[in-house]
């Protein structure tokens, strides 16, 4: 019976040791017994998603997860939420990733991500949608998970060397920024940071008067008055997966920015609207996606976005309890899949996101494989000080694929 793989990744799992656990990260402290029984029976490790003390955003954590170098693919972040919400982006569009934002008439932030957005993201997106600049260069323009969505410029002499609007995290205050060409002797560049600043002045009129934004401010909820923009790519070909190896992958997801990288690669994208890349996820209902995609597809991916968010959040106990959860939905995956004795499971994150910096950091993150076949270390837990004596030592995002990959025999011989 030809062998499968599941990858659960634990979007900002990785996290370091806090006082308020006794000294523990937030994976030690939760009682996580079937991640627990995969360490038993498999072999764990400590991985770098790009080389030790690089920090790398979700987006290039992700393409290493999926097996790619992303020092070669990686086109910016604009693509891949193009790609997550399918906008098919032509050869010479430009794609940027975009917020809705609470900005005040002088330029301030008030709130980089318009108090996370959630309702309404759908209505104000179509208003800024099809919007056509001075030029003639047309705007495609979606919403994506929460307060990001997703801008593609379509015209001639488009450049993605321009500067973000987006002053970045935890700036509330500053000023938006002036878009300008990061490559000041091109006139594209140039002229793709005049027509990214006509969008914004353009889109900012449009929600001003946006009814949706009428009656946030009405309730007392800050306005989504501005789209702040950053990220700015271009399409790059890439080698799906199923064409490098003989396999045929499934994501299932919430966030578009996994969903991108997915599509990207060749995988399958299995969401749902209960799949809301946030502590609220459904996740037995992610667990049974999973399950069922097991039955079709050699390789699936199961990502979680919770223990990110909550560490962003500076929340080491909903972490604790979140990873709890996905611990009980991968006892009844680990229940069901395991009576046919095929699944090779695989534990991850793509990056940590220790609670106590708030932020992604160089941290490797725990890792383990366990399945038919798999070689057993001593380590008999899954948790970063576990791991970090085990058999699978130190290795990358992408030497971690592979090892998964290797594992249920899609790989090839290197040599004759
Ligand atoms: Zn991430």
């Amino acid at each position: 019976m030809a062998k499968k793989a599941l990858v659960i990744i634990q979007d900002g799992v990785g996290d370091r040791p806090i006082e308020s656990l006794g000294a523990r990260t937030p994976l030690e402290a939760a009682q996580t017994p079937n991640f627990d029984k995969l360490a038993d029976t498999g072999i764990c490790g400590l991985m770098d998603p790009l080389s030790p003390g690089i920090r790398v955003g979700t987006d290039v954590g992700m393409l290493a997860l999926f097996g790619y170098n992303p020092l070669r693919v990686y086109c910016g972040r604009g693509p891949i939420e193009a790609a997550g919400v399918n906008l098919e982006m032509g050869k010479d569009d430009v794609a940027f990733r975009a917020n809705f934002a609470t900005v005040t008439d002088d330029g301030s932030i008030v709130s980089r991500r318009a108090a996370r957005i959630r309702e309404g993201t759908g209505a104000l997106a179509e208003a800024l949608d099809k919007m056509t600049l001075s030029d003639g260069t047309q705007v495609m323009f979606r919403a994506a998970t929460e307060h990001r969505a997703v801008l593609v410029l379509r015209g001639e002499r488009l450049s993605h060397m321009v500067t973000p609007s987006d002053p970045g995290p935890d700036m509330a205050g500053e000023k938006v920024l002036e878009i300008q060409a990061s490559l000041p002797q091109s006139a594209a560049a140039q002229r793709t940071a005049r027509l990214a600043t006509e969008f914004s002045r353009k889109a900012r009129e449009i929600l001003q008067n946006h009814p949706i934004n009428q009656e946030r401010k009405r309730n007392g909820l800050l306005p989504a008055n501005y789209v702040l923009l950053r990220g700015a790519g271009v399409r790059r070909p890439m080698r799906s997966l199923a064409e490098r190896f003989n396999t045929r992958g499934a994501c299932v997801a919430g966030e578009s920015t996994v969903k991108g990288i997915a599509k990207m690669t060749g995988f399958a994208v299995i969401s749902d609207p209960a799949f809301t890349a946030n502590l609220d996820t459904d996740i037995m209902k992610k667990a049974q996606a999973a399950l069922n995609a097991l039955k079709d597809f050699d390789i699936v991916m199961l990502h979680l976005k919770g223990p990110d968010i909550a560490s962003h959040d500076n929340d080491p106990a909903a972490k604790s309890r979140f990873l709890e959860q996905v611990d009980t939905a991968c006892g009844y995956i680990m229940a069901k899949a395991l009576a046919h004795d095929n699944v090779v499971f695989a534990l991850t994150g793509d990056h940590s996101t220790p609670c106590e910096v708030g932020e992604h950091t160089a941290d490797p993150v725990p890792v383990l494989i366990s399945g038919n076949g798999v070689l057993r270390d001593n380590v008999k837990n899954y948790g970063e000080h576990a791991c970090s004596s085990g058999g699978l030592g130190r290795l990358t995002g992408n030497q971690f694929l592979l090892s998964v990959l290797d594992l249920i025999d899609v790989t090839y011989r290197f040599g004759s």
